[in-house]
């Protein structure tokens, strides 16, 4: 009897595994489309600095709406594309529209609103990706300083040289770092000695709970003083309540992401949005 229950589980479980590798080899064949025909689409999510409660960032996100698979989350093809190496070409188009979409919204007036974009660990070891960069600028005629590159604590733990010059060159061309999903899985603080970033981001699994547990909230609370005394600023993801939102103002959080102020949206969404303010989510459906 158990036996045979062990040997069912067994099967179902190398079925699950057949169908996960037959999903993932399907859309690894559907990316190289998708790049060809720019499938993949930049959303956008408002950053509200809490003390003026003003949209002041947007963070980009990557957006797959497949023609025949429908929508495809970037926790699902993300990490396929870096493992066969198309999130370089996928990473140069999401970089440009950014740079188009923040040029659009200067010209529209909204010159004071800057950009968060997500990095890879492998675009990062690009030889070129500093130049790419560099020339983008260009082009669009726009500023360092008017972006944000985050990057994930196993990039910034990754004793890759290249990958910290590269991170070096980033910061004196004047481009902000920001470490994302801060404490995370296993991490570690060690490499804030030798990684110069501006900006935390607290994972959103701690704003979930500050509510709920008391050792995540005393820990969130030291996460927040740790990024103060560094001089470092302090975003907190995840932010769904007015719950969320108490504790962080009451623990002196600079900057709030979530739900509870938009989700992130379609570029002919995002003038609404900054038009309306942090009163929106009142007004509009999405
Ligand atoms: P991330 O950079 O930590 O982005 C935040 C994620 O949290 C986004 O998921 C966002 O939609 C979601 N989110 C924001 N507020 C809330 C909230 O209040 N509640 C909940 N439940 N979720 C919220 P998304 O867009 O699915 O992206 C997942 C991850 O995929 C990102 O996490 C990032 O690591 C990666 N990613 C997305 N776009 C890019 C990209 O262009 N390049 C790279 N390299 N990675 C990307
Ligand atoms: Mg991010
Ligand atoms: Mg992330
Ligand atoms: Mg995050």
């Amino acid at each position: 009897q158990a036996k045979n229950k062990g040997k069912n589980q067994f099967s179902i479980y190398t079925t699950k595994l057949k169908e996960e590798r037959l999903w993932s080899t399907r859309i690894e064949q559907l990316l190289h489309n998708a790049v060809e025909n720019h499938e993949i689409k930049l959303n956008y999510q408002p950053i509200i600095n809490l003390e003026t409660e003003e949209i002041e960032r947007l963070e980009a996100l990557a957006r797959w709406d497949h023609p025949e698979l429908g929508y495809i989350p970037p926790g699902e093809f993300i990490p396929i594309a870096e493992e066969n190496g198309l999130i370089i070409p996928i990473g140069q188009q999401l970089f440009k529209q950014a740079c188009e979409q923040l040029t659009n919204l200067h010209q529209k007036g909204y010159t004071s609103i800057q950009m968060n974009l997500n990095l890879s660990l492998l675009q990062l070891q690009h030889p070129d990706f500093i130049s790419f960069v560099k020339a983008l600028l260009k082009q669009y005629k726009l500023c360092s300083k008017d972006f944000e590159l985050e990057i994930t604590e196993n990039i910034a733990l990754s004793n890759d040289e290249m990958v910290i010059q590269t991170i070096q060159s980033l910061k004196s061309l004047g481009f902000r770092i920001a470490i994302d999903d801060f404490g995370r899985g296993y991490s570690s603080v060690g490499y804030l000695r030798t990684i110069t970033v501006d900006t935390l981001k607290i994972d959103k699994s701690y704003i979930w709970d500050v509510n709920d547990d008391e050792q995540t909230a005393r820990l969130t609370a030291a996460i927040i003083s740790l990024a103060r005394t560094m001089g470092l600023e302090i975003v907190a993801e995840g932010v769904e309540t007015e719950e969320h939102l108490e504790f962080l103002k009451t623990h002196s959080c600079h900057w709030a992401q979530g739900y509870y102020y938009a989700p992130p949206v379609g570029k002919e969404l995002i003038e609404t949005l900054l038009e309306r303010g942090v009163t929106w989510k009142k007004q509009m459906e999405y």
